[in-house]
Order: C-alpha cells, then structure tokens, then sequence
C-alpha cells in the first residue's frame, strides 16, 4: 500500500513522467530458439516482430546456461564482469549485488516486479523489487494483476517450459513447437493489457537456445537467441551483426532515458 503513495508523490514532482512509457514489459521465454518463431507457431510474438523491431542474431554468454545467461542480461556485464559463473543459487544464500535492470527502473520511479518461473533465478531479486515471486505456472496472471495497480509500470517475467521440451524432445521439435504455441498463447493476453496502458514497451528475449536434446554446450546453437522490441514510440533498429544479450540491459535503460527527456 505505502509503495503506491510513495509512487504517487514521485509523479506529482516529476511532471516529465506524462510523456514517459507507462508500462515496460521484458519477457525471458527460457530457451527459445530464434528459429521457432513463425506465424503458425507463435503467431502473437510474430505480431510483435511486424509491428516493433527485432533481431534473430542474439547470443548468450559462456557458458549458455539460465542463470548465467539471465544474470549477464539483467546486469549487463558478462559472467567474469558480475561475478555469477555458476549456474546455482539457493535461497538464503547471497543475491546479485551489482545493479540490474530492475534497479534502473526503480530509480527511474517504476513500481517493479519480477516473476521466475525456476527457483534459482530467485538470485537476481535485489531490494528494489517491489514484489517478486517464484510463479512456476501463474507468471503471467501474476504480471497481469500487477498491472492492475495504477503505480505498476515494470515486470520482467520469466516463463518456462521449453527447456524441458528441448530436453525431452529435442531444439525445435513438434513438442517443442508446440509448447512455443502454448507459451506465445498464455502470453497473448498480457501482451494486450499493457499495450492498452498508453505509451509501453515490450521486450521479448530469451536466454539462449539449444541443439538435439542439448543446451548449455560450446555448440553455436545454443547461444542463439531472439530480441524483440515492441512499442507504439519510436523505436531504434538494430544494427547488423550478433546483438550480445549483456547489451540488452543498456538498450532498456537508453530507451527509458530517452522517453523522459521529451
Ligand atoms: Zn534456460
């Protein structure tokens, strides 16, 4: 409750927030290869593709693992630079201590949250996370409800699932098609809410990719990745070339800056 008063009385010294986007949304779907992406199989992130800007040329981290990969994303420095070159973390034990994406749009005033759909990105909750929680199944209607609040502006939703399919049935497989058309499903409605919550941004990514029924190796398929940036503002292009997943943290933070200034 007190957070929402505090957030009231940022916006009314701060005039410039008017123009600035009401609602970001960054989404991890784990383990999504770039090249799973088509009308059929995920038709609302396809959407997105058509409407906002993208590259398929993302690449994860060394080594292409999920709590790396998310800590380098969210940090926007590599393993060796943040420190987490392990792909463990158990609660109780000490959480991410450099700045993450969560922290700048806290400071830029944004009532955060981050929902995780595997226990040990629980690591990267720092204490400017309004609310966090392990939603295994239920990320998306928890982000939904979050945005219910009018002081609610910024989730980053981590959704599983497709590691377990890539696993089990191998890298774009028919079963792992088919859990993209169910994720790019469950998503469709979040992905509405915030769009009809005026000037918004919208990112999709992923952690990293995989090959046969393998991920996590040296294999180049198992650093790929996509980006995609959705937004009724302007938006920049990307540029030709691999896109690093540590420079998507900058790109967020460069695009809320940019936002405030006009
Ligand atoms: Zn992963």
């Amino acid at each position: 409750m007190w957070k929402w008063v505090v957030m009231s009385c940022l916006l009314l010294v701060r005039p410039a927030y008017a123009a600035e986007l009401q609602t970001v949304l960054v989404v991890s779907v784990d383990a999504l290869h770039p090249a799973a992406l088509s009308e059929k199989t995920s038709p609302s992130l396809n959407a997105l593709m058509r409407k906002g800007r993208y590259t398929l040329e993302g690449r994860s981290v060394t080594p292409p693992l999920t709590l790396i990969a998310h800590t380098a994303m969210m940090t926007g420095m590599s393993p060796a630079q943040n420190g987490k070159q392990d792909n463990a973390w158990r609660p109780g034990e000490p959480r991410v201590s450099s700045e993450t994406l969560l922290d700048v749009a806290k400071q830029r005033g944004y009532g955060t949250a981050y929902f995780y759909a595997k226990p040990k990105l629980g690591y990267l909750v720092s204490a400017n996370t309004d609310e966090h929680a392990l939603a295994r199944d239920d990320g998306v209607e928890r982000a939904q409800t979050f945005f219910s609040n009018p002081g609610a502006r910024f989730v980053f939703l981590h959704i599983s699932g497709l590691e377990d399919a890539g696993s089990d049935s191998g890298w774009l497989s028919p079963e792992y098609l088919a859990e993209l058309t169910h994720i790019d499903k469950a998503l469709a409605p979040l992905l509405r809410q915030v769009a009809s919550r005026g000037n918004y941004l919208i990112v999709v990514t992923s952690d990293h990719a995989g090959h046969a029924r393998l991920h996590g190796t040296l294999d180049p398929e198992d650093f790929k990745l996509p980006v995609i940036l959705a937004s009724n503002k302007a938006l920049p292009a990307f540029g030709p070339g691999v896109f690093s997943i540590t420079e998507l943290k900058g790109l967020v933070q460069g695009l809320l800056a940019s936002d405030s200034r006009r």
